[in-house]
């Protein structure tokens, strides 16, 4: 991709990234170090060699990723609030005004987590207190940067023991970054075989917490029927795959569901067929579909907002008008509380040169 090639210079909008696929590799290298835990590598390059990729992999080897740096990230409080920080640092520059950002509380403590993730040695940092060092990370990031960041608590899919604690985690921290609740992880372990997330979305919808779900960006279109039906999500993380059932897609765009897709990822992830021209994405935008663009894992995928963006101008034919539509639509989708979201909006039409004059 070539760089500084920016296909759309206006203020955006990103709801689906996650914080630990978002780090910043001088950090990672900056606390292995500190704390003596052992990378592949020694420099910047080793360590982009082997956590990065450019050609489609499997689920397991792109989780393997993770296992290569959370070790130095996890568990560790000052590590913690600084990726938070320099998140909202990165997006700044990609000319992102707001964002919401998600990670599971429990991959990054290593106390009161069964089990304690990434081989990490009992500590004393708990997924409250992961959730409390974010948000300082991300309030000191909007000061320091102008950008607005919200936070979303992931369940795994894997681990329906932990999604108790994630819902009241959000109740704890509703309105202090935290805006949702969402289910990420291997779309074949449906929530009818684990009960668990389905128990912690019936609090969330009972506590006003907003709900999106990771379904049918792998997994077939029952995983996103499933995740509106039984977990009453408000928006679908990717989804590509509901064009698959004409009938579920034409209810779905009826509805106005929100999907957050992210074109890169799903080339490199082997969601879709690698072929942008006929990707899912199309299809949305020819439907006029209500969507967003974003990173997911730009770290691990080598991205920033600008590659997505340049993809859907290179293969997608997207105007400046999608673009305009597609962040319009990603505001009205965001959830952030009514007049918060209103002001976004209003800035978004102004930038966008949208606002009608209503001066005396
Ligand atoms: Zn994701």
């Amino acid at each position: 991709m070539e760089k500084n090639a920016s296909p759309f210079n206006k203020p955006k909008v990103e709801l689906h990234v996650h914080l630990d696929g978002s780090i910043k590799p001088e950090t990672i290298l900056y606390f292995a170090k500190k704390r003596q835990i052992k990378l592949p590598g020694n420099t910047l390059e080793d360590l982009l060699h082997h956590v990065c990729y450019k050609e489609p992999l499997s689920l397991t080897e792109f989780l393997a990723k993770f296992n290569i740096y959370m070790p130095a990230i996890a568990g560790d409080r000052e590590a913690i609030k600084r990726i938070a920080y320099e998140f909202v640092e990165m997006k700044a520059k990609e000319g992102v005004i707001y964002v919401e950002v998600r990670y599971s509380p429990h991959f990054l403590a290593n106390c009161k987590v069964d089990p304690i993730p990434w081989g990490q040695k009992e500590g004393d940092l708990t997924p409250d207190n992961v959730v409390e060092l974010v948000n300082q990370g991300l309030r000191e990031g909007e000061k320091a940067f102008n950008v607005k960041a919200r936070s979303i608590l992931c369940c795994m899919r894997h681990m329906p023991n932990w999604s108790a604690e994630v819902v009241e985690l959000c109740k704890k921290y509703k309105n202090n970054t935290v805006v949702a609740i969402d289910l990420a992880g291997d779309e074949s372990l449906n929530c009818e075989a684990y009960p668990g997330h389905r128990k912690a979305y019936e609090e969330a919808v009972k506590s006003g917490v907003h709900r999106t779900v990771h379904a049918g960006e792998v997994g077939p279109p029952c995983i996103i029927k499933e995740a509106i039906d039984v977990l009453k999500a408000e928006r679908i993380g990717h989804g590509y795959h509901v064009i698959e059932d004409p009938v579920l897609y034409k209810e779905l765009l009826e509805k106005d569901m929100h999907f957050e897709v992210c074109p890169w990822s799903s080339y490199l992830t082997g969601a879709c067929p690698p072929d942008f021209t006929t990707h899912p994405i199309t299809q949305f935008k020819k439907d006029k579909a209500n969507y967003s663009l974003n990173t997911d894992d730009p770290l691990i995928f080598g991205s920033t907002l600008d590659v997505d963006y340049s993809i859907a101008v290179k293969h997608m034919a997207f105007t400046e008008e999608e673009f305009k539509r597609v962040n319009i639509n990603a505001a009205k989708s965001c959830f952030l509380p009514e007049k918060e979201k209103k002001e976004l909006l209003h800035k978004l039409y102004e930038a966008y040169g949208m606002v009608i004059s209503t001066a005396l």
